[in-house]
């Protein structure tokens, strides 16, 4: 689960990261009100969407020449200007497609004098199993740029659990980024604090780009982006409370609630399967007879009538599909069990495309005769390779 900006700020900021003053705000009104709150003489308003880029983006309803998502204002009526602009519209930056985010929320900030800006991230290595701290000299731009470009100015420091951050950890980051003195002491702070930040938040990443040095000669967090390890959210209610489900997929969303994991992807067979490497070899036999999977779509071991209900909805709500291909093994839950779910959901949802299923494992045979005498037409497959070759025939076969 990823959290916008300022509530990342407002996060780091209780771990001790320095982080410049600043507001929410939902409309221009609350904008201007959030600017008088700051002591000037340069404020920062900034979009607030789930993708960075924005200082480079633009505006689909402005022109091409309007200024993008992060715009400096020296006055209040600069940040109404901005605030107008941006709230309401569609920001499109490298990350977030074509399509672009529309921008509902603001954050108006206290502007920095910047002299240099430095890359400082934490994430989980999954190489070494540790949390590593990657720095770079070359912040403010796109770092997947400079590790491609100049990988040498990119600097990775992995930690060991056992020991957790240490005094040197710090002082390696603050010579990965070059910095000596107070600057240098300033950064193992910044770091010690957003490790205990990551660790307190079973975050998944932590990216400060930039981290600023100000002309005042103080390290300033200037932009933040924060992501959770989802399966730890339980742990933290208050975590939970700053989602912003409308920065999600709707149909990823709605298969959240049901504990699905899916996958919108771009081809025409939707796909239902329990457990990722069968969902996996699934759409690769897909692929292998000349279509495409529409999703991804792992309903788990306990796959219940309910889930499997849910789940054939969000696959037939997704218009691309053209067909469905079902396949399940039966180990932990029967397939007898699943072919009454599957017949309930496809009487319940009125199923409208091809249906084939393979059913494998504990009462299989239970399970076909259920499907065979539903009185719906389900196709029964007997493999893997039958059953994608009849979903792939039956979709050709209907359009
Ligand atoms: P992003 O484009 O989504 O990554 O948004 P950022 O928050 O990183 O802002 C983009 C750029 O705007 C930064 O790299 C800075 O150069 C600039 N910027 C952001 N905040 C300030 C500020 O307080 N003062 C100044 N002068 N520039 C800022
Ligand atoms: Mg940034």
């Amino acid at each position: 689960m990823n959290i916008h900006e300022y509530q990342a700020k407002e996060l780091l900021a209780k771990y001790g990261a320095p982080i410049a003053a600043g507001h929410a705000a939902f409309t221009v009104e609350e904008a201007v009100a959030a600017a008088g709150k700051l002591p000037g003489p340069l404020y920062v308003v900034k979009a607030q969407i789930h993708a960075g880029g924005r200082g480079k983006g633009k505006f689909k309803e402005l022109g091409p020449d309007a200024k993008g998502g992060v715009r400096l204002a020296k006055t209040l009526d600069e940040v109404k200007a901005a605030a107008t602009d941006m709230l309401g519209n569609t920001l499109v930056t490298i990350q977030t497609g074509p399509a672009g985010k529309q921008v509902n929320r603001l954050y108006v900030t206290d502007g920095a004098d910047i002299a240099k800006e430095f890359y400082l991230a934490l994430l989980v290595d999954r190489a070494t199993g540790r949390i590593a701290m990657v720095a770079s000299t070359e912040g403010g731009m796109d770092i997947e740029e400079v590790a491609h470009s100049t990988p040498e100015k990119i600097h990775t420091i992995a930690i060991d659990p056992a020991t957790g951050f240490m005094p040197h950890h710090g002082r390696r980051i603050a010579a990965a980024l070059s910095l000596t003195g107070d600057l240098a002491k300033q950064a193992a702070k910044v770091a010690s604090s957003l490790y205990a930040a990551f660790l307190g938040t079973d975050a998944s990443q932590i990216e400060i780009n930039p981290l600023a040095v100000t002309e005042q000669g103080n390290l300033l967090v200037l932009d933040a982006k924060v992501g959770f390890d989802g399966n730890a959210l339980f742990r933290h209610p208050d975590l939970m409370e700053l989602r912003d489900e409308t920065e999600e997929d709707p149909a990823e969303l709605e298969a959240s609630k049901y504990d699905l994991a899916y996958i919108k992807l771009d081809g025409d067979i939707g796909c239902m399967v329990n457990g990722a490497g069968l969902a996996m070899a699934t759409m690769d036999i897909i692929k292998l007879n000349g279509m495409f999977p529409a999703n991804f779509l792992d309903v788990g071991g306990g796959a219940s009538k309910e889930k499997v209900t849910a789940a054939f909805k969000i696959i037939l709500a997704d218009p691309a599909v053209k067909g469905i291909l079902v396949n399940i093994f039966g180990g932990i839950m029967k397939c007898d069990i699943i072919a009454e779910g599957i017949v309930a959901a496809a009487k319940e949802v009125n199923l409208s495309v091809p249906l084939v299923v393979r059913l494998e494992g504990t009462n299989v045979h239970m399970g076909k005769d259920i499907l065979a005498s539903s009185g719906l037409p389900i196709v029964s497959a007997d493999d893997l390779g039958d059953a994608a070759k009849k979903i792939v025939a039956q979709v050709k076969a209907v359009s």
